[in-house]
């Protein structure tokens, strides 16, 4: 699990276990029917469940590669802020929409930025 985003991960996996326990209800579902027509929309709601399912490992595997970048949020006007794939606890860096410059902490298991505001001279 990527450092810094413990929530993000949690959420995550909590989604994907419901989209799996989804898929297997609207199959079981689905070949309990005797109208086909029926039969086939809950397959093909089960078909969604699991493709979500597999968007969300995706996104496991997107978080967890070394060249992931993480991207922080400003909190006081949303740009992103880039703080390359490895940021070390206590980075500082400036949203470059609102020239506020934040360091980079962490609370349990979750990245935070830290107002500081704005540097004279930049
Ligand atoms: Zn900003």
């Amino acid at each position: 699990m990527r450092r810094g985003y413990q929530k993000t991960w949690e959420l995550l996996d909590n989604n994907r276990l419901r989209e799996e326990s989804l898929a297997e209800r609207f199959e079981t579902l689905a070949q309990e029917q005797s109208d086909p027509a029926l039969r086939q929309i809950l397959g093909d709601i089960a078909l969604r469940c699991k493709k979500n399912s597999g968007k969300i490992e995706q996104m496991f595997e997107a978080l967890s590669a070394e060249t992931y970048q993480v991207m922080l949020r400003c909190p006081i006007c949303g740009w992103a802020i880039p703080f390359g794939s490895d940021p070390a606890v206590g980075t500082e860096a400036k949203c470059e929409l609102c020239a506020i410059w934040f360091r980079l902490e962490e609370r349990e298991g979750n990245y935070f930025l830290k107002k500081i505001g704005k540097k004279d001279g930049q």
